[in-house]
């Protein structure tokens, strides 16, 4: 238990499972309000159930209206928001010439719009409040591309290019915004691979094995607090070095 986040109200996407419930519990054990958001609703009881100090809400990032009751509710009760961590992504793989047309749109809906419907909903409280931290959820596969993920690394090099574009909108109002590009991560989302990809995945890293969610959430805890105060629209490789 710390106080690095003491009193801050933090909304995090995709917060049930994976990664964002891992910094859902690291921003509580910090001293965070944390609004667990997610579309998945079971998900999400069972995720405030296991969070101090959370309250959930069934969010679609891809739906304006759902995001927007979440955020009236949150500054009814609490009068601020001072994180937002857009974390909420899939995956829908394919080779480029194999990709359907459903694939590439369902991703672009949820990495990339999801990540502006969010932050253009929630930044007015923060320029109202002239403070705020928003970390966003890119890639390595953001930055070096990947065999299969057409849709989705160019989701990744896009929500670098949001942070780099909003850094330099909303720096001057006080507002940092900053990304982070896990390498493989332990989660739901990488078990859909392979297991030979996997296994050549942990022998390419330095570090040789997967990442796990928690190590992540410590990358969005520095990110998201004080400590990271001066810096702004960096894209922070977490990944064991792979790319190296
Ligand atoms: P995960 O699949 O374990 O969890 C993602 C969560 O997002 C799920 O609870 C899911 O219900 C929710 N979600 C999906 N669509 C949603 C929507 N439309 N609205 C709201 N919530 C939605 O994934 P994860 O591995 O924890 O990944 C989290 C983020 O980190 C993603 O953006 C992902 O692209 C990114 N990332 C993950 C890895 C990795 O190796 N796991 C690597 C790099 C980046």
């Amino acid at each position: 238990m710390g106080n690095r986040l003491k009193d801050k109200v933090a909304i995090i996407t995709g917060a049930a499972k994976g990664i964002g419930f891992a910094t859902a519990q690291r921003f509580a054990q910090e001293g965070a309000k944390v609004i667990i958001t997610d579309i998945n609703q079971e998900a999400v009881i069972e995720a405030v159930a296991q969070t101090p100090n959370a309250e959930g809400f069934t969010m679609n990032v891809m739906d304006r209206a759902s995001i927007q009751a979440a955020i009236d509710q949150v500054m009814q009760k609490h009068g601020r928001i001072d994180i937002l961590i857009n974390n909420a992504g899939i995956t829908q793989d394919a080779r480029l010439i194999k990709m359907t047309e459903a694939q590439f749109d369902a991703v672009i809906d949820v990495n990339l719009k999801g990540v502006f419907n969010c932050t253009q909903l929630v930044v007015p409280h923060m320029l109202e409040a002239k403070s705020g931290a928003v970390v966003n959820a890119s890639s390595v596969v953001g930055i070096y591309g990947n065999f299969g993920q057409t849709n989705y690394s160019a989701t990744k090099f896009g929500v670098i290019g949001f942070t780099k574009t909003w850094a330099r909108e909303l720096g001057p109002k006080g507002i940092r915004v900053n990304a982070v590009c896990p390498g493989f991560i332990a989660t739901e989302m990488v078990k859909t691979m392979p297991e030979k990809i996997l296994q050549d995945i942990k022998r390419r890293s330095w570090l040789g094995r997967l990442g796990a969610p928690a190590e992540m959430a410590n990358v969005y805890l520095f990110l998201a607090s004080d400590e990271a105060s001066y810096i702004n629209g960096v894209a922070l490789e977490a990944s064991g070095g792979i790319s190296l």
